[in-house]
């Protein structure tokens, strides 16, 4: 199945090289990798069930990024991108580029085929996966890279060279893009049982002489730019890890001659020193900034920029679905151009369009005039095309004209603006929408009227999706079954899930999520202000996409969105039934954003739809409400200087939702895949009564922090087993996990839960995992 390509632009010039004045120059950062329609997902699952072949899952590769070279040189993109294309992660990518296999992969050499490399992504029956974290600030995850002093790396995946070649074969002269050599270090962690004293940066010595290699195979290829993306300098860096960094360009220049090298950076703006430092590398040819979430950018430009060197200029947002104002961009691209001169300014994305949606050519069913006001990767090319035409005095004035027209409408749109929802925000101000009584008072009133055993089991919310019940969900938006139908096939599906839960001995039940297709999604629905795509996926992880809501308009609810599944479920057990809901924070992480209000005014609209839903399942006798947070350390800003201000409203967010229930309501939340150390602080003053945590796939870094003594009264269940994996866990293993949190952790505080939601499982996993589970609780329960 061939991927179709498309004529984005009515005119058709092909990319040119040689010539610097009167070509526009624009360039693309990089691109979704998942296909229009995640053909890319659909490959490499077939592949991994054993219903395809290597060879097809390729083919697939092959056409994906065929079509989207053709399509960036047919709309007239001059640096088009290569290898921003993987088939997992491009951080591991990185990794079976250096040969920088962990040993329990049991590789021996030679090029990193796809059994060791989907064997680090995903684990196999014998090994369990590598770490897995969050791509800066993004919803997109990495496969973390393990180092230790003893590893010896070595040039072992070819891959930027045969994507380059590919493209070349096509008459495509392509920029191959490089995670940099700074970035890939402080982006990994030291191996297991490493001593203490193991500097990782100390490895760029040992890694620069794999990039050289590299290099000077691309330019042999007959490369002439290459793009070092560096994302870890707009982090607060110290003196080491910049000398680092200086040092290992330095040492990389030597292969530099002949090829121009761009340096590209995003996420933020670059800190003041870094800017320096960066900025004085002789010999490199650009430096790529964002411009968009960099709002510091301009001035640091402005403060100097080195003559004759290129400036990519991030102005058309890769994060987001937003059409560009190409107006107000023209007019800074304008003002870079008299700061670094006519010549060398490079129309830029903010950062890859990884993280946007692939091509709003595929959404038919999005209301006209919202969908005037999008833009997914595909129209954001054009976008940064346009933009360079119009700097060398070739503008599309039509184009600039719609443009402009979709901003005023969108501007001046009714459906934008609901005045009662922001006096209701405004009205927020006067209090700090806490819980009167304190959490150990909470508590002790919680287990009066719950009575639950020591070291509580539960579940995180989500049962397995099983093929039936999307189809279920998919006939019944199709309006192929009546709505008497379908709640009738929910309420036997929660039925099953239920009595399963009581079979294995659960002590907090949960409905299974049946009627969910995604968390967000399924809230954003019932709110105001919220619009679908129908393909507007993003990728969060390997196969995994998501597709973020775009969030338009000032937020409400309409009515009562989980109360009846909720309460119907809680009249068909005995047992405690979690209300389930997704916090404001997260919903907000996991949306396109408005660009045209601060993000935080968004969040408290949603705080104040959801606090009307915790009170409608307080008042419907649900006494324990789990409100999701799984996103909300992903919100948080870069810079330590902008993150006390983001825990603050995140957090005050959170506690407008149940600061009004009742000392026996029990509010749970739950959080995923991050490292919480830093945010502790911001956990515990969530002043929720029981917290789950993503934690067996992090190595218990979590629990590190109570054994430093933080005062911690609150219910806590760091996740005894990984549900990312098909792998079930023993008794014995759980069991050791569980130990090994009493030994900081009280025991009455303790929860034991898995480490997120089952969704994405087997009933046949899910089930032999939770019965382990609840038998290493009983075991540990008697010994206590
Ligand atoms: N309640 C959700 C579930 O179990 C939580 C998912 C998540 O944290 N990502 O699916
Ligand atoms: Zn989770």
């Amino acid at each position: 199945h061939k991927l179709p390509i498309r004529f984005t632009s009515p005119r058709f010039s092909l990319p040119s090289f040689s010539i610097r004045a009167m070509t526009s120059h624009s360039h693309i950062v990089g691109y979704p990798r998942i296909g229009p329609k995640r053909e890319l997902k659909f490959a490499l699952e077939s592949f991994w069930e054993g219903k395809s072949k290597a060879e097809d899952l390729k083919q697939v590769g092959a056409d994906i990024r065929t079509s989207i070279w053709k399509q960036m040189a047919e709309v007239g993109i001059k640096f088009i991108p290569s290898n921003t294309f993987s088939y997992y992660d491009h951080v591991l990518d990185t990794t079976a580029m250096l040969g920088a296999v962990p040993p329990r992969y049991g590789w021996n050499g030679g090029e990193v085929g796809f059994d060791i490399y989907f064997s680090m992504a995903r684990g196999n029956d014998s090994v369990p996966a590598m770490e897995m974290t969050k791509w800066f600030d993004t919803n997109y995850h990495y496969i973390v890279p393990e180092l230790g002093p003893d590893i010896k790396f070595s040039y072992a995946s070819h891959k930027a060279v045969e994507e380059y070649k590919e493209a070349k074969a096509l008459g495509i002269d392509t920029v191959p893009v490089l995670i940099g050599p700074l970035s890939y270090i402080l982006l990994s962690k030291a191996a297991k049982d490493v001593d203490k004293s193991f500097s990782l940066l100390s490895l760029i010595e040992k890694i620069v002489p794999v990039y050289k290699e590299v290099v000077a195979e691309l330019k042999a290829a007959g490369a002439t730019w290459i793009q070092f993306d560096e994302p870890s300098l707009v982090m607060d860096l110290d003196t080491l890890q910049l000398q680092t960094f200086t040092k290992a360009y330095s040492e990389l220049e030597s292969s530099f001659s002949g090829l121009n090298v761009l340096i590209e950076t995003y996420f933020a703006d670059v800190p003041i020193q870094t800017y320096k430092a960066l900025t004085s590398l002789k010999s490199v040819a650009g430096f790529g900034f964002d411009l968009v979430r960099g709002t510091r950018t301009l001035n640091l430009l402005k403060s100097g920029f080195p003559p004759d060197k290129y400036l990519f200029a991030g102005v058309v947002d890769g994060r987001n679905v937003w059409a560009n104002d190409l107006a107000a961009s023209l007019c800074i691209l304008q003002v870079l151009e008299g700061i670094v001169g006519k010549e060398n300014v490079v129309v830029s994305t903010s950062c890859s369009l990884l993280h946007s949606a692939v091509d709003l050519v595929n959404e038919t069913k999005l209301d006209k005039e919202i969908k005037s006001w999008l833009a997914f990767a595909a129209q954001k090319v054009v976008e940064v095309n346009a933009l360079a035409k119009a700097l060398v005095g070739q503008k599309d004035q039509a184009f600039f004209a719609s443009n402009a027209t979709s901003h005023a409408s969108r501007r001046s749109s009714p459906r934008v603006k609901n005045e009662s929802v922001q006096k209701a925000v405004a009205a927020l101000k006067d209090s700090d929408h806490r819980r009167a009584t304190s959490v150990s008072a909470r508590l002790a009133a919680q287990q009066k009227k719950l009575n639950l055993p020591i070291l509580p089991t539960t579940t995180i919310g989500s049962f397995p999706q099983t093929p039936e019940l999307r189809k279920l969900r998919h006939v019944y938006k199709a309006k192929k079954i009546n709505e008497y139908d379908y709640v009738n096939a929910m309420k036997e599906e929660i039925k099953k899930i239920i009595k399963l839960q009581e079979e294995i001995g659960i002590d907090v039940l949960v409905h299974g999520e049946p009627e969910r297709n995604d968390m967000v999604e399924y809230f954003g629905e019932q709110l105001s202000g919220f619009a679908f795509s129908v393909n507007g996926w993003v990728q969060s992880y390997g196969s995994r996409c998501v597709k973020p809501p775009i969030i338009y308009g000032d937020v409400s609810r309409l009515r009562a969105m989980t109360v009846f599944t909720s309460s119907t479920a809680q009249s068909m057990t005995r047992r405690p039934m979690k209300g389930m809901l997704t916090g404001p924070v997260t919903i907000l992480n996991w949306s396109f954003l408005r660009n045209d209000q601060e993000r935080h005014e968004t969040c408290y609209q949603i705080a104040l739809a959801i606090k009307d839903e915790v009170e409608d399942l307080e008042r419907a006798g649900i006494s324990i409400i789990q409100i999701d947070e799984a996103a909300l350390r992903e919100g948080l800003p870069l810079r330590k200087s902008e993150q006390p201000f983001y825990l603050e409203w995140a957090v005050q967010s959170f506690r407008i939702t149940n600061c009004g229930v009742k000392d026996t309501t029990q509010i749970h939340t739950h959080m995923c895949y991050s490292n919480f150390n830093d945010i502790i602080n911001a956990i515990i003053n969530m002043d929720a009564d029981v917290i789950t945590i993503e934690n067996s796939r992090s190595d218990e870094k979590l629990l590190s922090v109570f054994q430093e003594g933080v005062k911690y009264e609150a219910g806590i269940g760091p996740g005894v087993y990984d549900i990312h994996s098909p792998r079930v866990p023993s008794t014995e293993e759980i069991a050791d996990r569980i130990n090994k949190m009493l030994a900081v952790l009280d025991c009455k505080v303790l929860w034991v839960n898995p480490d997120c939601g089952l969704k994405t499982r087997k009933y046949s996993e899910v089930e032999s995992a939770l019965r382990n589970m609840v038998a290493a609780a009983k075991l540990i329960r008697t010994k206590l």
